[in-house]
């Protein structure tokens, strides 16, 4: 079973490494991918424009040399080769009309460059300037231009092609190896995730393990993980648990055990009595009459028992349905006392019944009525020869009220917070004498909490108790609903 639970979920230490490797990795290869092709960019646009402006100064040269005119200038011819073989570039010079006056390759001069940048600086008379990342080559083409003349004629254009690989081969360095940084940080983060979950979990396995040992072990063990604040709180929640489990266990327990001793009680005295019967010989039949007397109220006492507790397991099973009905609460009290009355004639005692108000009422009229003859009937048989038992009704805009009052032997005080708890009576010998099985003020208070009422006690030793239930003139359930 905790195998099949521990299965359904997925590994959070699984999660746990993708989530970092992600982290870690993603951002830095997407930034570093992206710094260097923008370095890249940048150092382009730097080499494009640096070489526009050494253009521009080697045909201002040209121009006022009139190399156009004059191209067999030996001083110019020769710093034209020294400037191509310094720049790495291949230099030609060409005139109005396209025509390779001077190339620094030696191949071309004759022929004419109609090329698109040579058409484009004729007609714009302007500098062009091309990067192509496709051939890596930089372009620029610069108009000559005869500032003597009035229409300012353009005279030639001087074309310079470079290489660009040079001017981006720091950043080709970098990007060439990028691939070998990527793979020995992934590794190190990988490592590094590794061991920080084993690190950082370690605490959560612990904790596993423990709940697991309480789970399969007895309810004294204890769970005790406090190195983050989470395991800490997880570990206070489940010894509360334990401990809420081990309190339900020991009052299952001493349920139990009290449950025996109180049916074995009335089983004795049946076997002793019989016993006793068998022993004698000759028995006078009065004496047997005497016995079997005794063994029949042994017996009712045991048959009496037996019936609280089964209301009381069918009250505490918490599925009891609550038959509640909109009640007369005046005429139902009225029919109540009325069939208690014998019971208060025979033990003397006067039953009086006062009510102050009409009183409708949402309860279930059957439970109720078994939570108030408990109280009566205490009422009754805790008292003296002579006394009195006042039952009164009243109510106010929320609650109705049920007052039972008499004037017998009382409750001392430290014994008043245990009458409501099973078994429990203050004078085992007089309860048992008058017949009590210590479960009926148990049985009413459960009837009153179903109701969402409370039951109130006061009482003084030799001066009588009286009990208070309260319970609400409309009834909604715990989930907030209507009726039951
Ligand atoms: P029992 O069946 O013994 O009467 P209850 O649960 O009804 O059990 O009551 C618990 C104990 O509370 C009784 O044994 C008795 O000692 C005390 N008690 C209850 N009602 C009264 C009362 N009206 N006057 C004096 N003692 C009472």
């Amino acid at each position: 079973m905790a195998k099949g639970i521990r299965k359904k979920g997925a590994s959070l230490s699984l999660r746990l490494f993708i989530v970092v490797i992600i982290l870690c990795t993603v951002p830095v290869v997407v930034t570093s991918y992206f710094l260097v092709r923008s370095s890249s960019d940048k150092e382009i646009e730097f080499y494009v424009q640096r070489s526009r402006e050494q253009v521009m100064i080697l045909a201002n040269q040209l121009q006022t040399a009139d190399y156009i005119n004059v191209p067999t200038n030996p001083t110019v011819n020769y710093m034209l080769a020294q400037v191509a073989d310094i720049w790495d570039a291949r230099i030609q010079i060409m005139d109005a009309g396209c025509r390779i006056i001077s190339d620094s390759y030696n191949v071309d001069q004759g022929r004419y460059n109609v090329s698109e940048q040579v058409m484009e600086c004729l007609s714009a008379k302007s500098i062009i300037s091309k990067a192509d990342q496709e051939t890596m080559l930089s372009i620029v083409a610069y108009p000559m231009v005869n500032e003597t003349s009035e229409e300012k004629a353009i005279t030639g254009v001087v074309l310079v092609t470079k290489d660009l690989s040079s001017a981006v081969s720091g950043i080709r360095y970098i990007q060439e190896r990028i691939p070998l940084y990527w793979l020995i940080m992934f590794a190190a983060t990988v490592l590094a995730a590794v061991l920080a979950i084993l690190f950082l979990l370690r605490p959560l396995k612990k904790l596993a393990v423990s709940v697991d040992a309480a789970a399969d072990g007895s309810l004294r063990s204890r769970v005790d993980v406090r190195n983050y604040r989470e395991t800490a709180r997880i570990s206070d929640a489940v010894n509360r648990t334990i401990g809420r489990l081990r309190m339900l266990d020991e009052s299952r327990q001493e349920f139990v055990s009290d449950v025996a001793h109180e049916l074995k009680t009335p089983i004795t005295s049946v076997k002793v009595l019989a016993e006793s019967l068998m022993g004698m010989e000759e028995v006078p039949n009065e004496l047997y009459r005497e016995f079997m007397a005794d063994i029949t109220k042994e017996i009712d006492r045991e048959s009496r028992i037996i019936d609280d507790l089964l209301s009381m397991v069918r009250l505490d099973r918490g599925v009891v349905t609550l038959n509640i009905a909109n009640t007369n609460i005046n005429d139902w009290l009225q029919l109540t006392l009325k069939r208690l009355m014998p019971l208060a004639q025979n033990a003397k005692v006067e039953l009086a019944y006062e009510s102050f108000r009409p009183v409708m009422a949402d309860v279930d009229e059957v439970k109720m009525t078994l939570a108030i003859t408990n109280l009566v009937e205490n009422a009754i048989k805790y008292n003296r020869e002579g006394g009195w038992v006042r039952v009164s009704l009243n109510a106010d805009m929320k609650y109705f009220y049920i007052k039972v009052a008499d004037s017998g032997c009382g409750i001392p005080e430290e014994a008043q917070d245990h009458i409501f708890e099973r078994f429990y009576r203050v004078d085992k010998d007089r309860a048992r004498a008058t017949g009590g099985t210590g479960l009926g003020l148990s049985i009413t208070k459960s009837i009153v909490n179903l109701h969402n009422g409370a039951i109130r006690v006061h009482s003084s030793t030799d001066e009588g108790s009286t009990f208070v239930v309260r319970i609400p003139l409309v009834y909604t359930s715990e989930e907030g609903g209507g009726k039951a």
